[in-house]
């Protein structure tokens, strides 16, 4: 656990590192980044091997994460021969931009897909000439201390890519507050969000935040109810709920609200809850004690409409269980809080603008679905509903090449997709006099 010297340690080296890394030849950064990709290729199921036992992720799932760290670096690969500038014309000269790395760059990360969103920070940081101090969250630094090892092995040089564990109020916050870092990527819940925003604003440090979200899956009477029904548990199960994506609203039109919680209540006592490692289970346990004693506190046995079953063992484990259409004061708070576990709750509405009013009623903007045959009612309710990530007839997962982020409170700024180097470079520009 770093304190704040060694932080500082941290950044001094990153800084050292620098200027090197930014005058390295565009096509050789490339290079080194898709050795980076292949090393983690090789090491993939040992990766996916440490996030099970951190993390008590499942092992499908642990896999996609380690070819995920894979596909990013390689994806932005291809970046440092890409990173160009503008030519604007203009009367007696030529005038040129230049996307500049910032300098060292902080990375705060989350406990709930550690190496994943680790990478989706570091890739394109990397592709831009940035040098990056990485702080994984307390409870999972095991796979993003591996990954600063294989960037070693990869030929990174020294300083390039560290890893600094330690507490979020101590390290983290040194990251934030120390001058030499430049900008600072954070994802996490949206309280913290909000501290590191105003103490980066003192030093008008650039930041990218990815906080916390209550994503609205809408289910109009006209969609495919099987296929709506089947696949709305894991759209929030998946990781145990602990996803900042996770569909955890449900909002089904009134004429076919019990029948869709019939056929959900049935397809959530499938949901196979069990061992991470064992590749036929769909869902893991929680990533902690603590952790689930805060989602348990949201679950009041007289609003629970359905659960499915989850082992009694040793472990921190909590049932799917789905919350429905209670007036009582314990079910609005599951319904507009982030849970973040395996608790869904479903509300009827009654049209379309009914639909859109309960999607928005919430300080978040993070994700969402829209299930409809009808494309014209699927583009004005995605057009309406004021989230950053939305998916129709699917609970589309996060890809990498498309953009990531949050309206409201959900965050500011997108990380991944074919833009991703603008939140790691700074625009200058040149006018060059032919007078
Ligand atoms: P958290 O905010 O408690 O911690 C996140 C990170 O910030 C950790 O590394 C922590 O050590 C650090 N931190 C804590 N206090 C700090 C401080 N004062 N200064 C600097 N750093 C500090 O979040 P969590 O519980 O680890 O993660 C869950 C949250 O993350 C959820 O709200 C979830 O929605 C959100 N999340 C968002 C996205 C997204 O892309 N929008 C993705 C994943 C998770």
């Amino acid at each position: 656990m770093a304190d704040a010297a060694e932080v500082d340690r941290a950044v001094e080296r990153a800084a050292r590192a620098f200027p090197a890394w930014r005058a390295v030849a565009p096509g050789e950064r490339a290079r080194l980044l898709r050795r980076f990709a292949q090393v983690v290729e090789d090491h993939a199921e040992e990766l996916a091997r440490l996030e099970i036992a951190n993390a008590g992720h499942t092992v499908g799932n642990a896999r996609w994460e380690a070819g995920n760290v894979r596909d990013v670096l390689n994806f932005y690969a291809g970046a440092p021969e890409r990173n160009h500038g503008k030519q604007i014309p203009v009367p007696g000269g030529v005038d040129v931009t230049f996307a500049e790395p910032l300098g060292v760059v902080g990375i705060i990360v989350p406990w709930n897909f550690p190496m994943v969103i680790m990478t989706w920070g570091v890739a394109p940081a990397l592709a831009a000439g940035n040098t990056v101090i990485v702080k994984p969250a307390e409870w999972t630094p095991l796979t993003a201390l591996r990954l600063a090892e294989l960037a070693l092995e990869a030929g990174l040089p020294e300083g390039v890519l560290q890893v600094v564990p330690g507490e979020g109020e101590v390290a983290g916050a040194r990251l934030v507050e120390h001058p030499d870092v430049r900008k600072i990527v954070f994802t996490g819940s949206t309280e913290v969000g909000k501290l590191i925003g105003a103490k980066a604003a003192e030093q008008v440090k650039r930041v990218t935040l990815e906080l916390g979200g209550k994503s609205a899956n809408i289910v109009f009477a006209d969609s495919d109810l099987d296929k709506a029904a089947a696949s709305a548990p894991m759209a929030v199960f998946d990781n145990s709920g602990q996803d900042c994506c996770a569909r955890s609203r449900i909002l089904v039109e009134r004429s076919v609200y019990d029948d869709f919680l019939a056929r959900l209540s049935q397809a959530v006592r499938e949901v196979k809850v069990g061992d991470p490692n064992d590749p036929a289970s769909q869902m893991g346990p929680l990533v902690s004690a603590e952790h689930r004693e805060r989602v348990a506190s949201f679950v009041t046995q007289a609003d629970v409409y359905a659960a499915g079953s989850c082992p009694t063992g040793p472990g921190y484990w909590f049932p799917p269980t789905v919350l429905a259409g209670s007036s009582s004061e314990s079910f609005r708070r599951a319904f507009t809080e982030e849970i973040f576990g395996p608790v869904v709750s479903v509300v009827p509405f009654e049209d379309e603008a009914d639909a859109v009013r309960i999607a928005n009623d919430t300080a978040y903007g993070l994700s969402g679905s829209i299930w409809t045959r009808d494309v014209g009612r699927a583009l004005r309710v995605a057009r309406a509903v004021e989230a950053g990530n939305l998916s129709v007839n699917s609970h589309s997962s996060v890809r990498y090449w498309t953009p990531l982020g949050g309206f409201k409170q959900s965050g500011l700024g997108r990380e991944l997709g074919p833009d991703a180097l603008s939140a790691f470079t700074e625009t200058k520009n040149v006018f060059i006099s032919t007078e």
